[in-house]
Formats: C-alpha cells, structure tokens, sequence
C-alpha cells in the first residue's frame, strides 16, 4: 500500500539533523508522497528547498493563523503570484486559531477568507489548521460550498502547546 503524509512540516529547523532519514524512513515504510505545508512568506523559500531535495515532496503554500502577527496584506497577492508559478498541491496551512489569547481574530478571519477565495479560485484543496475555532471554520467552508475529506485533530496530551 502506498500512502501520502498530507501534512508534515520537513522544512522546519528541528529536521535540520535528521531530514534525509526521516524521508528514507518514510519512504521504506510505504509513505511515498510528503506534503509539506508552508505557515508564512518567509518559509515559503524553505519549502519549496525541501521540495527540490527529496523526491515525492510536493508543497502547499499558506498563511498559518498562529502566525498572524507575521503576515501583511500583500502576502495574499504574493501568495497568489506564487501557486501561478510554482504548481502546489493545496493551499495550506490555513485555518483559525482562537485558542491564543492574544490574537486579532477579524485579521485571521480576513486572512482565511482571503486564503479560502484563492483555493477556490485555482480549484485546490486546503489543509486546515483549526483550534478553538471549528463551527467558525465549518461555516465560512460551508458558505463556499467547500466539500471536507477528511479532517483529523491530533492533540498530544504532552505538548498541548502545539500550534501546527
Ligand atoms: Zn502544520
């Protein structure tokens, strides 16, 4: 059986000593596709490096919620700019995150509307990112018609801070 990782973030500093083995690793144990999702601008770049490094790494590109502080509205022109030119698999990672306390919620939710509009406008699908925040989620895809495949929360009880 083959499977695909729809979401793994191989781009990230903490595979900086491991990257080639946890691919291999993947790889042997019948993962042969890898997503790496994107989380903002600056990443970007990163990204589409682990993309060229690795066969079966494909890309999505997106403005992350718990990155909020981070992204300007002209990202969502270079966002746009960039899945014309480099061909990703979804638009991700998007979402809402009202679990941070100190977050600006109208600017995630223009952001993921934003986000939302791109999806639909370049027919890809969207890796979600989503705490606190699921009936906001479910009617803004609702409202667009979008259609849920699958939708997973992996919350480990040892790092309940984790935000991506
Ligand atoms: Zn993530």
């Amino acid at each position: 059986m083959e499977l695909i990782d729809t979401h793994c973030h191989l781009d990230f500093s903490a595979f900086d000593h491991d990257r080639s083995n946890v691919v291999n690793a993947c790889y042997h144990a019948g993962i042969k596709t890898i997503v790496v999702p994107s989380v903002k601008q600056s990443n970007w770049v990163h990204v589409i490096a682990t993309q060229q490094q690795f066969n079966g790494v494909q890309v999505a590109f997106g403005l992350h919620p718990c990155f909020i502080k981070d992204h300007k509205v002209e990202h969502i022109d270079a966002l746009d700019n960039l899945i014309k030119s480099k061909n990703p698999v979804a638009i991700g990672e998007i979402g809402l995150d009202f679990y941070i306390q100190d977050t600006d919620r109208d600017k995630q939710y223009w952001l993921f509307n934003a986000q939302l509009e791109l999806a639909q406008h370049h027919a890809l699908p969207i890796l979600l990112h989503v705490r606190k925040a699921h009936e906001h989620v479910i009617i803004a895809l609702k409202k667009r018609k979008f259609a849920v495949v699958l939708c997973m929360l992996l919350v480990a009880a040892w790092n309940k801070h984790a935000v991506i």
